[in-house]
């Protein structure tokens, strides 16, 4: 056929099949997952676009997935009634690299190996479509969508950098919408085009999509048949009746015969019963909603009713991926009615500092076609937000509070940041972002602690909080400004991080109590004896004139100080500048 036309693949996706190809990934059957996602996409994608368009559906076909195990051949076949793919969406779709997770994970694979790691990547990232090359040497899809009158059919092989697309001409192969792919197993790999392993497969990686997923089962039912009974058996068993005639007796016999089997389970487990749903099956979820390898550090499952009503599972992840706040992280999927609607947003549904925390909303009193706008302007949205935000900081509260220290430490150690960032951004949460905050002091040099603690610690007669700024513990401990409050056993925290002082000093006080910087010059520690001090101003000020006379400009004044003890002398900053080490931040800043 003279319409068969042959392209060239990306650079990138050339170098991405290389590897996929080449792999010695042992855990290959991570491909259905990767194609029963897209299906699933394919599906969500039609169901919303439906909902303005209900022309989409009107061929009457069912949403959902067929997979079909050709053992004798070897073919995996995987059917979806989704939305389909045009000529041109082939082309961009399938041969180039436009999923920013498959880019990410060429990045991360370059970085792996130039440490000369060789890590579990394939699995970690997804390589969606292309995974299909991890057990398949041959892969046809064809796809029609309901944009084009037209079907296509792409046929792509392993080690190849081209591909085809054809238009579809057996009247057979035609559908009436959707895509169909089919995977030709390599040699070594046939045995995932067995039925039962298909099914297992399902079962352990598709629990979760929200279409009904269907596997081609060979079944058998019993059936009673009428058999001519051997008349010499029936001698033998008893003498009762005429014996030498040939009677008619039913058998059961257990007929076979091939049918689609419904293999997942569709109703998400949002709409379940939180007391029914185990730890585990929480974990499950996440992991294969969001692509993690690990389990979460901590879930909430919630309903709220009320004003608006909504149904969310939200998660701390254990570890941060991304190294920057990313504006889009998709970490918030919304449902409406159980539609898929979008996992791209920008601080909508939950504020940016707290987009490290994965979930999934469904509500019911927003409009099926919802679009940013009108996600920018409702008022339910600011509801959910606000809702969200609180349920967030409860779970967060609930890791800090748990027995196991190690999992806040954790936390913290992974988006501590966040909620520093958070200090800043919204000052509104700021009694429930304070309760979250770690630091080191000098009472606690390994082991970080809470505002809290600190509070609980306090002595009786102080007022403040006392802190002090410095690039490390280290230098925090030797600060000349420490000496007198050590000596008095206080406790002063350590803000090492460039981003601690800034939090603190958004949040200005805790529990009515100020933080108070012990470098600044007027710290009143409640124990001046004025006499006495009069005396030592009086006897040492020639010695401050002459020194302040030495240093001329390079510093605003030269006094007398009661905040030492061992040390002679200390430079401070004044009351209303920076900090010194606000000072070298702002400084690198700028640089
Ligand atoms: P991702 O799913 O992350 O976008 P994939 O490599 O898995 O990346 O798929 C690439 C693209 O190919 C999808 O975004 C989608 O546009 C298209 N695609 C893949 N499978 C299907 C399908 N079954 N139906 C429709 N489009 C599909
Ligand atoms: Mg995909």
């Amino acid at each position: 056929d003279s319409s068969c036309e042959k392209f060239e693949y990306q650079a990138e996706v050339n170098r991405l099949m290389d590897l996929i190809v080449h792999s010695l990934y042992s855990n290959k059957e991570v491909f259905l997952r990767e194609l029963v996602s897209n299906a699933s996409d394919a599906l969500d994608k039609l169901r919303y676009l439906s909902v303005t368009e209900p022309d989409l559906l009107r061929d009457g076909v069912d949403l959902d997935v067929r997979i079909q195990a050709d053992k004798d051949n070897g073919i995996v076949t995987i059917i979806d009634s989704g939305i389909g793919m045009t000529k041109q969406e082939l082309v961009d779709s399938l041969g180039t690299i436009a999923h920013s997770g498959t880019a990410k994970f060429l990045k991360a694979l370059k970085e792996s190996q130039e440490a000369g790691k060789d890590s579990n990547l394939i699995g970690q990232f997804g390589v969606g479509f292309y995974s299909a090359f991890l057990v398949a040497d041959k892969v046809i899809v064809s796809t029609k969508s309901p944009k084009s009158d037209k079907q296509y059919v792409w046929e792509g092989e392993a080690n190849s950098s081209s591909y085809t697309i054809r238009e579809e001409t057996d009247p057979e192969k035609l559908l009436p919408r959707g895509t169909r792919l089919a995977l030709f197993l390599k040699n070594e790999d046939k045995g995932f085009a067995h039925p039962e392993k298909i099914q297992k497969l399902v079962k352990n990686y598709s629990q979760f999509v929200s279409f009904p997923i269907y596997t081609w089962q060979e079944k058998g039912h019993t059936k009673e048949v009428e058999v001519d009974e051997d008349p010499t058996e029936a001698k033998k068993e008893g003498d009762d009746g005429p014996t030498a005639e040939k009677q008619k007796k039913t058998k059961t016999v257990i007929e076979k015969y091939w049918d689609w089997e419904l293999t997942n389970e569709t109703q998400p487990i949002w709409l379940r019963n939180p007391k029914e749903v185990t730890t585990q099956e929480y974990n499950e979820f996440y992991r294969k909603t969001f692509n993690e390898y690990l389990d979460p550090l901590a879930s909430s499952h919630f309903t709220t009713e009320g004003e608006v009503e909504f149904r969310s599972i939200l998660f701390v992840p254990s570890v941060k991926k991304e190294e920057l706040i990313d504006s889009k992280t998709k970490n918030i999927r919304l449902y409406v009615k159980r539609v898929f609607i979008s996992d791209d947003f920008d601080g909508e549904l939950f504020p940016r500092y707290l987009s490290f925390v994965k979930g999934v909303v469904d509500s019911n009193d927003l409009p099926l076609n919802v679009s940013r706008e009108i996600l920018q302007e409702s008022r339910i949205v600011r509801i959910m937000r606000k809702r969200l935000v609180r349920k967030a900081f409860d779970m967060i509260l609930g890791i800090s509070l748990s027995e196991n220290r190690e999992d806040y430490e954790r936390f913290w150690e992974n988006f501590g940041k966040f909620i520093k960032l958070g200090c800043i951004e919204d000052k509104e949460n700021h009694k429930r972002l304070a309760p979250l905050l770690r630091f080191f002091s000098n009472q606690s040099e390994n082991e970080v602690i809470s505002l809290d603690e600190y509070v609980e610690n306090m002595k009786p007669e102080q007022e403040d909080i006392y802190y002090v700024a410095a690039d490390s513990v280290t230098s925090a401990k030797n600060a000349p400004f420490l000496e007198r409050l050590t000596e008095k056993e206080c406790e002063v925290l350590f803000l090492v991080d460039p981003m601690d002082e800034v939090a603190i000093q958004n949040l200005k006080s805790y529990k009515e109590k100020n933080f108070v910087d012990i470098s600044k010059e007027d710290l009143d520690l409640g124990d001046k004896d004025e006499e006495k001090e009069k005396e030592i101003k009086q006897e040492f000020s020639k010695t401050c004139d002459w020194i302040k006379k030495r240093l001329g400009d390079k510093v605003a004044r030269v006094d007398i100080s009661h905040r030492l003890s061992s040390s002679p002398c200390v430079l401070v900053s004044g009351k209303f500048g920076w900090s010194a080490n606000m000072e070298r931040l702002m400084r690198a800043q700028t640089m």
